[in-house]
């Protein structure tokens, strides 16, 4: 992996769309989510005045912004308001992707998560913050991992669960994931791999980098890229990103 400093010209010649996942790389990674009884309280982050402004000039100099997060829908409009017109967001791991108004569902997990989604509710821990509300995956906000959690998932053969640090994401095994997205963005717009930058910085953008051509990690000890951002560096890492390549297109 080489720092971000090194891009050249050259390596984004064939880059069409640029594909930012939001925690970690938007802004900062911690959800705080509390769930008592039926009351679920979670904080809608805020997205920089800076990097709207750079999203918006990145759509001016021709680019396309996907912007591709283990989210739910509702909560990346609000995020991207001022800039919808701008962007498409791909939600849930790769689950969907909203562009202009329309829905382009990929997958549907219903039969698979139906049955699970019972017994973890089931699950008490003092551990357990909340479920963050979505559509197509299963998360659950924890403050540090959970046995029990994994081994009820771990029974279906056809999930997977990963831990990001703050939450599990439960989804349907090699398939539903941030590839998965790319893969169905990428043939909305008539794009290749290689019209693809993406950067991500954790477990569940795995996949995503790999379907890429161009992937940027923001965190190298969670996800693998041919360019890297320190992860404490002084922006945070799609300003970075984004003022490089801004820098580059003149
Ligand atoms: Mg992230």
């Amino acid at each position: 992996m080489k720092p971000i400093s090194e891009m050249s010209k050259e390596d984004i010649a064939d880059v069409k769309m640029i594909v930012l996942d939001v925690d970690g790389v938007l802004v900062q990674r911690g959800t705080k989510i509390q769930q008592v009884g039926n009351t679920t309280t979670l904080e809608t982050k805020v997205i920089e005045r800076k990097e709207i402004g750079q999203i918006k000039e990145l759509h001016q100099k021709g680019f396309l912004v996907n912007i591709s997060s283990g989210r739910g829908l509702y909560m990346l409009q609000e995020m991207f308001r001022e800039i919808l017109p701008f962007v498409s967001l791909t939600y849930e791991n790769g689950s969907s992707t909203w562009y202009k108004g329309k829905i382009y569902q990929h997958i549907n997990s219903f039969k698979y998560l139906q049955n699970i989604f019972p017994k973890l509710k089931k699950v008490e821990n003092e551990k357990i913050k909340g479920f963050e509300p979505k559509e197509f995956i299963i998360t659950i906000h924890c403050t540090e991992q959970i046995k029990e959690i994994e081994e009820i998932v771990a029974k279906d053969k056809k999930l997977y669960t990963v831990w990001n640090g703050e939450a599990y994401d439960i989804g349907v095994k090699g398939r539903q994931t941030k590839a998965l997205g790319l893969r169905k963005v990428m043939k909305i717009f008539k794009l290749n791999k290689e019209n693809v930058m993406a950067m991500g910085d954790n477990y569940n953008d795995t996949e995503l980098l790999n379907e890429s051509g161009l992937p940027v990690s923001a965190d190298q000890s969670r996800a693998e890229g041919k360019f890297y951002i320190p992860l404490e560096g002084e922006f945070l890492p799609a300003d970075s990103l984004m003022q490089k390549v801004l820098s580059l297109v003149g």
